[in-house]
C-alpha cells in the first residue's frame, strides 16, 4: 500500500517509514510530483490537516495523511493556535514568535499551555483524525538550544527543563507530534 505523507521533510518521512511495516510505503509530495504550496487557510488546526490531506487525495488520487500543529495558551484564549508559525508575521521567525508570546503573557501567573498536533488520514475512501496533546507551561525566559519553534519557552508537565533542553529521543516520546504519530501507526498496523 502506497501512502502519501503531505510533507517534504525527509527526516519526518524516514522516521515514520521505519516505524511501519514494509507493506506500507510512505512517499513524499515530491515523489508524486506535487511541487506547489498546499493552502493552509482553515481557521483550526484540524481544518488545516484536513485541507492538506484532501488536497492530495482529490488532486492526485492517493491515500494520504497530513499533520498540523499549534501552541494553545490558556491566558491568551488559545492563541497563537493555528497561527503559531506566523504569530509575529509572515517572516515566520521563531525568535520573534517567542518574544511576542512572552510579551503578551508578561508577568501573567497563568502560564498553562499545550501543543496540539492533528493528523488527518484519508484511506480507502474514509477519513480518520488522530490528536496528540502535550500539556505544559510557558516559561518566563528562553532556555535550551535543541528542537525548533517555541521549544525554548515550553516546559512540558512533569519536567523541569524546556523542550529545547531535552534530547530529541525524550521529546519524541512525550510530544504532541509523537503521540499523534503513535496513534496513526497503531491504526495502520491494525488495518493490515
Ligand atoms: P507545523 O504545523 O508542524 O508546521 O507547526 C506550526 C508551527 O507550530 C511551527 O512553525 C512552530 O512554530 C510551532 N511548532 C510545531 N511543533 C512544534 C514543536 O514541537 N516545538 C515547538 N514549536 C512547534
Amino acid at each position: 500500500m502506497k501512502l502519501v505523507f503531505a510533507s517534504n521533510n525527509k527526516n519526518k518521512i524516514k522516521e515514520i517509514q521505519q516505524l511501519l511495516p514494509s507493506t506500507i510505503e510512505i512517499v513524499s509530495l515530491e515523489d508524486i510530483g506535487c511541487h506547489e504550496e498546499i493552502p493552509e487557510t482553515a481557521d483550526t488546526i484540524e481544518g488545516n490537516a484536513i485541507l492538506k490531506a484532501n488536497y492530495v487525495t482529490e488532486k492526485y488520487g492517493y491515500d494520504c495523511f497530513a499533520d498540523d500543529t499549534g501552541l494553545e495558551v490558556e491566558a491568551l484564549n488559545g492563541d497563537p493556535g493555528v497561527f503559531s508559525a506566523r504569530y509575529a508575521g509572515e517572516q515566520r521567525s521563531s525568535e520573534d514568535n517567542m518574544d511576542k508570546l512572552l510579551l503578551a503573557l508578561s508577568n501573567n501567573p497563568n502560564r498553562n499551555a499545550h501543543f496540539k498536533t492533528v493528523i488527518a488520514l484519508n484511506v480507502n475512501g474514509g477519513q480518520h483524525l488522530f490528536t496528540g496533546i502535550a500539556e505544559g507551561q510557558i516559561t518566563i525566559t528562553k532556555a535550551g538550544s535543541e528542537g525548533f519553534g517555541y521549544d525554548p519557552i515550553f516546559q512540558p508537565e512533569e519536567y523541569l527543563q524546556t523542550f529545547a533542553e531535552l534530547s530529541s529521543a525524550i521529546k519524541n516520546q512525550i510530544s504532541h507530534r509523537g503521540k499523534a504519530t503513535q496513534l496513526l501507526i497503531s491504526f495502520l498496523k491494525n488495518k493490515k
